[in-house]
């Protein structure tokens, strides 16, 4: 939104201030403005659609601080949108009597890219074209979408609650300059006039901006009007339903309605995947319209939790602000939509929407049917799922520990690579493995590492590997942290595979006690040549091909956690690893049977940071590592 603070430059005398100025565009508008104009054109009808939403948002934006200072509104609150035609002049103009712009605003609003839309969509841009031209259509760049059919754009705005005498009127040719004068203006609000380039004629059409409003525009919630065709009185008629779409039954509604609503309510460019309409009645009464995107936009995995918007709060129709951070918990920053209340009191500040009870009901509530919605996709539409789960199944996964009163459907909604899918596409759920799981296994293994190809490679998964019993593959950053809090669901225990002790059938125990008992003299012999490098040393029940691993107790933190915990400069005590070995393999056969201590020791070091690799780890010494290798294989 817009600053709301009339500047001082708008509301001095047109005298104090040079009435006419030429300045030239912010270089990124420039770019914006150029590409616009050179790549929209097959779909440059979209002007008309971006050019009556900011007129929608601006009347909207009026309609809310007039609750605060009636004033503003006084002697109009007939909110309203008008299209028109000059067929001589071929011009068409849009106007409506929202809230307006000062000269400054306009300067920020219009001139610059400010804007976060625009500025991600520079920041995405590559030098490949035919890419580029693809971008467009999925940000969409407001209002320079007018220069794709007009060669000049005249914008004449007046603020509400603002002098006549202090109106602007800013216009280009879309090269570079722009050209602003303050007039004077009877009345308030903001009309955009543009000057069709000669090839453009159709949208000098009735029937065609009729057309193109039913088809883009129809959910604007305020009326667009148009002057009836005819040699009779002029006379104004609504063209679009002007009704607020969320309060239309649902019979009446097609998918065309929604997927425009939503481009319009979100600021959003990408189709919706899918979506929630519902009313709630009761002590609590309210519509929401909830949609899931299809693109996760860029910034969401960083700046998101704190930054979040997308959902709109109306009170009883009326917009009162993005409250996505109030309504929605932050694992499903990724939902858009809006929620309109009856109940709520019009004057509600960000502050009382924190702590009011009213609120965190409907939060529940839409919790609620946000999890149902992505219920059903899973069930009935996997490949949307699965599309829904690729760009924004990270950030669900928050939810796991955030929200302790839905983690169980929650669990049921994540995906994970495993050794039993191929790839690394996270297609596994839970529910999943768990019918897959032979008779006998009651719990859930998992491995942790910070790559698939690690994960997938990872020695400790071994033995599980050759016994046929499946294993999930974690290597999203969020991973390590989310699993912590998992250790249980539908009843079975879920485990990270290098974490304490393997557990093992009767006739496996009995063969791995007789290994432990052969391999006693070697266990003791690397003890004594690791010194304090290591915590303990054991046979292994993990591992049959690989010849170390590092493991954990069952309680302690997993080494890629530690690591993550480092990188991010926290404070990690440092603890000398369990090494687990497989006295089977060619490496510490060799050492058992080496009789030369500085040879031993030698292989003993290898053995170790070997496993230190394997695990994604850090050597201390990289080089003495090397020298060792290399003397062993010289
Ligand atoms: P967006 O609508 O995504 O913010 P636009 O390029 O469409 O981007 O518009 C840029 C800004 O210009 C808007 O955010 C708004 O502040 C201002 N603006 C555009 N049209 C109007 C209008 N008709 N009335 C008031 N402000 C407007
Ligand atoms: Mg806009």
């Amino acid at each position: 939104m817009s600053t709301v603070t009339p500047s001082p430059a708008a509301s001095a005398t047109p005298s104090a201030t040079p009435s006419t100025e030429t300045r030239r565009f912010e270089a990124e508008v420039e770019q914006v403005l150029q590409l616009v104009t050179h790549s929209l054109y097959s779909h440059k009808e979209i002007f008309l659609r971006e050019l009556i939403s900011n007129a929608s948002d601006a009347c909207d934006k009026l309609r809310f601080e007039s609750i605060a200072d009636p004033s503003l509104s006084a002697g109009d609150s007939d909110y309203h949108l008008k299209i028109e035609v000059d067929k001589a002049a071929r011009t068409l103009t849009l106007s409506d009597n929202g809230i307006g712009m000062t000269r400054a605003e306009v300067i920020d609003n219009i001139g610059t890219v400010a804007r976060s839309g625009t500025r991600r969509f520079l920041e995405s841009l590559s030098g490949d074209a035919r890419k580029d031209t693809a971008l467009i259509g999925q940000f969409g760049v407001g209002f320079y979408s007018a220069f794709v059919v007009a060669d000049k754009v005249t914008l004449c705005s007046r603020r509400a609650g603002v002098d006549a005498a202090a109106a602007v009127r800013w216009e280009s040719t879309g090269t570079g300059e722009y050209s602003i004068d303050t007039f004077n203006q009877a009345e308030r609000g903001t009309r955009v006039t543009l000057h069709l380039k000669p090839e453009e004629e159709e949208f000098l059409e009735p029937w065609r901006l009729r057309s193109l409003v039913a088809k883009f525009s129809d959910h604007i919630a305020f009326p667009i009007r148009m002057l009836k065709e005819g040699d009779g009185a002029p006379e104004w008629e609504t063209v679009n339903h002007a009704a607020a779409l969320w309060t239309r039954p649902k019979a009446e509604l097609s998918d065309a309605d929604y997927q425009g609503f939503y481009k319009h309510a979100a600021h959003a460019y990408d189709e919706p995947l899918a979506w929630t309409h519902n009313r709630v009645e009761g002590n609590q009464s309210y519509t929401s319209l909830l949609y899931l995107p299809t693109q996760a936009p860029f910034d969401m995995a960083f700046s998101g939790r704190e930054e979040r918007k997308g959902l709109k709060l109306y009170i009883r129709r009326v917009f009162i602000m993005d409250a996505s951070e109030q309504l929605l918990p932050a694992y499903l920053r990724f939902v858009r939509g809006v929620v309109d209340s009856d109940d709520l009191p019009l004057n509600v500040s960000r502050e009382i929407l924190q702590e009011n009870r009213m609120v965190q009901q409907i939060r529940s509530g839409l919790t609620k049917r946000t999890l149902d919605l992505l219920d059903g996709l899973a069930t009935e539409q996997k490949e949307k799922f699965d599309t829904f789960f690729k760009a924004f199944g990270s950030v669900l996964k928050e939810g796991i520990v955030e929200d302790f009163g839905n983690r169980e459907r929650i669990a049921k909604l994540l995906r994970y690579a495993s050794t039993t899918s191929t790839g690394q596409d996270a297609t596994v759920s839970l529910d999943d493995y768990i019918a897959r799981m032979p008779e006998g296994q009651d719990t859930i293994w998992y491995v942790t590492a910070d790559s698939y190809a690690a994960a997938a490679h990872s020695p400790q998964l071994e033995a599980l590997k050759a016994r046929g019993i499946e294993v999930l593959l974690m290597f999203e950053r969020i991973d390590e942290w989310v699993s912590g809090h998992l250790n249980e669901y539908a009843g079975k225990k879920l485990r990270n595979v290098a974490k304490g002790d393997v557990a093992l059938d009767e006739a496996a125990k009995k063969q791995h006690e007789e290994v432990e008992k052969n391999a006693a003299p070697l266990v003791e012999r690397i003890k004594q040549l690791l010194g304090d490098k290591v915590r303990a040393v054991k046979v292994s029940a993990r591992l049959t091909e690989s010849p170390a691993c590092l493991v954990i107790d069952e309680y302690e933190m997993a080494l890629h956690m530690q690591k993550l915990m480092r990188a991010a400069g926290q404070e990690v005590p440092d603890q000398a690893p369990v090494l687990e070995i497989n006295p089977e393999h060619a490496l510490l056969k060799r050492l058992a049977a080496s009789t030369d201590d500085a040879l031993a020791t030698d292989l003993a070091l290898i053995v170790l940071d070997q496993a230190r690799l394997a695990e994604g780890g850090q050597l201390d010494d990289p080089s003495a590592f090397l020298r060792r290798m290399n003397a062993l294989l010289g």
